[in-house]
């Protein structure tokens, strides 16, 4: 098996990936090489999890440590009168879309011989890396806000990880992870190329799960990106092999509150743009600074989606009704939800089209929050 590569976005070097990396010499985010195309006779159909994609991930052999990751349920709904597949990603092992990400990079990390790790969170990510990193034996240490939601933290320390809160901005964390870096690994799922490598697979399970088709249109919550490159690298190998013939509108939701994307998006930036960010609810995407937002912003608009931003209220009437047909979701999830609705509102979307909406995150993530939200006071 040929060994991936990465190049740097930055300065166009490139590295082989034969040794843990988290970023180029120069400072710049690695990217790994495009994928060589991938076709429906090398899935492998009696594995019920991600890895029945295994021959399209870069990786040098089969995988060392899984958890039975991916292949999530695509269930049927209505919202609003019009019928939509929400995609249940928070029904994997730890709860969030995550795992999808974690398991892959783990994999690889595990390959070029990584030893202790660490990583920064605002909680769905730590949890993940330090249940796989548990699972691989791998000593992990976490990064998290001080005002995460207790249940991801809970849940990273139930792990055996070491958790240090942080307590400041989502930015601080990121700071102290980076401090760090002397002393452990930094296995940072938002600058490990392989962590993309992983949620290419959402787009391969939702064009399998359709019957071999690709959707109209795809809502994801978004702080980083990591779902929305993933799908465009899946979708790009698909294409490549001759498997589809058209693409997805990709459509990236923010909140409003804290909306690096979406920022740029007005403007018609193709880069970050200075932006005023609030405390949001959904904690899962508060993303001050994406790294590669470059990328996703180019993402979007290859596949002639966009982005869309929605406020605290409309989350919480997302999450109710969400909950009400038997989607229990965290917040963060919620916001795809409400995304839904405003672009069936305007038209964008329309019923005669077929939708999947991304649910990120478990409602057990966050229960405190979603009793507030949803003015369960008393009990
Ligand atoms: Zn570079």
């Amino acid at each position: 098996m040929t060994i991936a590569s990465f190049h740097c976005a930055a300065c166009g070097r490139a590295y082989r990936a034969e040794r843990p990396l988290w970023r180029c010499d120069c400072g710049g985010h690695l990217n790994l090489t495009p994928g060589r195309g991938f076709a429906r006779g090398a899935i492998v159909t009696t594995d019920a999890s991600l890895w029945r994609y295994v021959a399209a991930l870069a990786l040098a052999g089969p995988p060392r440590v899984s958890l039975g990751e991916g292949w999530t349920p695509l269930v049927r709904r209505y919202w609003r009168g019009v019928e939509v597949h929400f995609k249940l990603e928070s029904q994997m092992p730890t709860g969030s879309f995550k795992d999808r990400g974690t398991a892959v990079m783990l994999n690889h990390l595990i390959e070029v011989g990584v030893g202790p790790i660490h990583e920064d969170s605002s909680g769905n990510a730590g949890a993940s890396i330090a249940t796989y990193a548990a699972a691989a034996g791998i000593p992990c240490r976490v990064y998290v806000p001080a005002a995460a939601p207790r249940a991801k933290l809970v849940q990273i320390a139930a792990a055996g990880a070491e958790v240090r809160p942080v307590s400041g901005t989502r930015q601080d964390v990121t700071e102290a992870a980076l401090v760090a870096t002397g002393e452990s690994f930094y296995a940072s799922h938002n600058w490990q190329p392989f962590f993309i490598e992983g949620t290419k697979t959402l787009a391969f399970e939702v064009w399998e799960q359709l019957g071999f088709r690709v959707p109209d249109n795809i809502l994801v919550p978004t702080g980083y990106g990591s779902n929305i490159l993933g799908l465009e690298r899946g979708f790009d190998e698909l294409e490549k092999s001759g498997e589809i013939g058209a693409r997805p509108r990709l459509f990236a939701v923010q909140a409003a509150n804290c909306a690096a994307f979406a920022a740029a998006w007005v403007v018609g930036a193709d880069r970050f743009v200075p932006f005023a960010a609030e405390p949001t609810v959904a904690d899962g995407i508060a993303t001050p600074r994406p790294i590669r937002i470059a990328e996703v912003l180019a993402a979007l608009r290859h596949s002639r989606g966009g982005v869309v931003a929605v406020s605290e209220e409309e989350i919480a009437a997302a999450l109710g009704t969400l909950g009400q047909i038997g989607l229990f979701v965290e917040p963060t999830a919620a916001t795809a939800g409400a995304a839904l609705t405003q672009l069936l509102s305007d038209r964008t979307i329309t019923a005669d089209q077929m939708t999947v909406v991304v649910l990120t995150g478990h409602g057990l993530k966050a229960t405190d929050r979603i009793r507030e939200l949803l003015g369960m006071g008393g009990r």
